[in-house]
């Protein structure tokens, strides 16, 4: 069981939890970030913080509803947070590059989300990245999160290597993305910062390129994935 050190800052969900949104904290240390998740002035949350060392403290119960994701979306729906269990990564952040996160710190979190996805039912396609429901705003976990082990442990989507599309268009790209769960862009801005978010999880080495043919092709297997996963889900 985590330590529970409670934060004041969450109210009542609409609902239960049906997504896990992951977060770096973005502070020196996780004393600090704890300290600023559970003093009343910030307004931030989480459910849960876990330490570069692994160590997993508690700030709110699964129950309520944390204020992590802020001004967010995801899968038609723009209160994350009453959707979403919160989960901080202790980490210094980009500086500027995409911070790398410990052995230790990814065996905690794989086995909280293992026990936080069958108490909650949560599908592999709703655990996503603070970029992915926000990606005007926030670039956190970062191209550096390993992804691909929580994709092996089933713990979220993943694609395999696709070749390129050669039927490019905006339209044909932001109707993939808009499958797989993310808002529609509303201008150029969300347009260009929806792109960075998707390539930041799905083309690391690749993140300020411009959208192209793996994009789409990406987007497209992507939205797939999503799909079957909805398709088999008894909770949809
Ligand atoms: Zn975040």
């Amino acid at each position: 069981m985590p330590v529970f050190v409670p934060s004041p800052n969450f109210d009542v969900r609409s609902g239960p939890p049906d997504m896990v949104v992951l977060h770096y904290t973005d502070m020196e240390d996780a004393a600090g970030a704890q300290a600023w998740l559970c003093n009343p002035e910030s307004r931030v949350s989480a459910h849960y913080l876990i330490g570069a060392d692994g160590k997993v403290t508690q700030m709110v119960r699964e129950e309520d509803r944390a204020w992590h994701a802020g001004v967010s979306h995801w899968d038609g729906s723009s209160d994350v947070n009453s959707r979403s269990i919160g989960i901080e990564l202790d980490s210094p952040g980009h500086r500027p590059g995409p911070p790398s996160f410990p052995a230790a710190q990814m065996a905690a979190l794989l086995t909280l989300l293992e026990a936080i996805c069958s108490r909650w039912s949560i599908a592999p396609r709703n655990v996503v990245a603070h970029s992915d429901v926000a990606p005007l705003r926030k670039i956190d976990p970062g191209e550096g999160f390993p992804w691909s082990q929580l994709i092996e442990a089933g713990l979220a989507l993943g694609v395999k290597a696709v070749p390129p599309a050669d039927d490019v268009t905006a339209p044909s790209l932001f109707a993939a993305l808009n499958r797989c769960g993310y808002k529609m862009p509303d201008d150029d801005a969300e347009a260009a910062a929806l792109v960075r978010a998707f390539h930041r999880r799905m083309r690391p080495d690749a993140v300020d390129a411009q959208a192209d043919g793996l994009t789409l092709a990406l987007a497209r297997a992507f939205a797939d994935a999503v799909a079957a996963d909805r398709a088999a889900d008894p909770h949809r």
